[in-house]
């Protein structure tokens, strides 16, 4: 079951310029920069409320955020939204019609297992999964 929107994720040129914005600007505190081997980023987050903003920096032309950032730029990359059984959901998800980038969730940042549907059949939007893992 899904049970909240967990993040959004926004793909991002200089991390910490960035940072540098959602603390100045709107006032917000980032709770701390991690780096994502897996998929070849630097992440920072901030709570915002129950939801979280997750800002990602590619580390590697080969990241899927620096060929996101070359197509369209910066901006929003992804909606996550959290789950009690992220296989049972992918499971569903796939039994729906959506086409799964991930078949197997992975570690991603913030010590949680995440997977991705991909956005030519969930209507546009990057859409993750994520569990905490346990
Ligand atoms: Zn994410």
């Amino acid at each position: 079951m899904i049970t909240q929107i967990d993040h959004i994720g926004i793909a991002v040129k200089d991390l910490d310029e960035v940072v540098a914005y959602y603390e100045n600007t709107l006032g917000l505190h980032c709770e701390g920069k991690e780096e994502v081997a897996s998929q070849k980023v630097r992440t920072a987050f901030f709570h915002v409320g129950e939801v979280h903003i997750e800002l990602l920096e590619p580390t590697d032309p080969e990241s899927p955020i620096a060929k996101f950032l070359e197509s369209r730029g910066e901006g929003i990359h992804h909606i996550a939204f959290g789950t009690n059984d992220i296989e049972g959901q992918l499971a569903h998800a796939k039994g729906s019609g959506a086409r799964l980038i991930h078949e197997v969730p992975f570690e991603g940042a913030a010590n949680k297992l995440v997977a991705f549907l991909h956005p030519k059949s969930t209507h546009g939007v990057l859409t993750e999964l994520c569990m905490p893992k346990s």
